[in-house]
């Protein structure tokens, strides 16, 4: 069921790099089940906004919580196990290892013991389940160097739900993917949004026509506009910072 209040509470957040406000008094409310899309042009803030959600930046000041729980203090680790998971721009897939042992070795990193016990005794339900998911069953035990570029994508989104999250945070997934790509990429995340909380930077404008909802818009370190994607789209304000530049 949802939670009073989102899964992710920000309040008033502030992150400073050497007096630069790079996050300037954010707000944001993300509920559960929710596959909120966050766009904005370079600079706005995306990434330090993700950073600090996943513990690698510390805010100046404001609060963060998910599910009731404060992050900000806490260490990475410590916020995968909590349930946070998140993609990077930089691969994370280990080439010579098959796509199953790429997912076991992901569940692992949030369960060190509990994979440890399990080596013997063949794949875990979620690896299964999130090989599903992804749908690269026929692929399993391929190494994952052979993978295309959606693939490999993919691949690292059933990285991450291997870990059993509750809330992904997801990098430009369709950043150079083919058109089909695209599509099976729209319909893995509403799948994947049936019973998890995404969160997506994407910047693609025909994507986020077919699959947003509501669409949070940062801007110079604050959220300019939030809604539904139509309405965000027609806002004049949106239309002058990603086309009056
Ligand atoms: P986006 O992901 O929306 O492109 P970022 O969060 O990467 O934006 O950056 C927001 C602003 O903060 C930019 O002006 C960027 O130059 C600055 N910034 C980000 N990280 C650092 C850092 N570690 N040190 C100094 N400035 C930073």
């Amino acid at each position: 069921g949802k939670a009073a209040g989102g899964l992710l509470e920000i309040r008033d957040l502030m992150v400073v790099f050497d007096g630069f406000k790079a996050i300037d008094g954010v707000d944001l409310s993300v509920g559960e089940g929710e596959l909120r899309f966050l766009i904005g042009p370079n600079g706005a803030g995306k990434t330090t906004l993700i950073d600090v959600i996943t513990g690698l930046t510390r805010p100046a000041s404001g609060t963060v919580a998910f599910a009731g729980t404060p992050l900000p203090g806490r260490r990475e680790h410590q916020i995968v196990r909590l349930g946070i998971g998140r993609t990077f721009q930089t691969s994370v897939v280990f080439e010579e290892l098959t796509v199953l042992e790429n997912l076991d070795l992901a569940a692992g990193f949030r369960r060190p013991l509990v994979s440890l016990l399990r080596r013997r005794r063949g794949v875990g339900p979620q690896v299964a389940a999130a090989l599903e998911t992804i749908g690269l069953q026929d692929l399993a035990e391929k190494p994952a160097g052979i993978l295309s570029h959606g693939q490999r994508q993919w691949l690292e989104i059933g990285m991450l739900l291997a870990q059993g999250p509750r809330l992904l945070l997801l990098d430009e997934p369709v950043a150079g993917m083919s058109k089909d790509e695209r599509e099976r990429t729209g319909e893995l995340l509403t799948e994947i949004a049936r019973d998890h909380t995404v969160i997506v930077v994407e910047h693609d404008m025909e994507f986020l026509r077919r699959y947003a909802s509501t669409v949070t818009v940062l801007h110079e370190g604050r959220v300019l506009v939030e809604g539904d994607v139509a309405a965000v789209q027609a806002d004049p304000r949106v239309q002058e910072v990603y086309l009056g530049r």
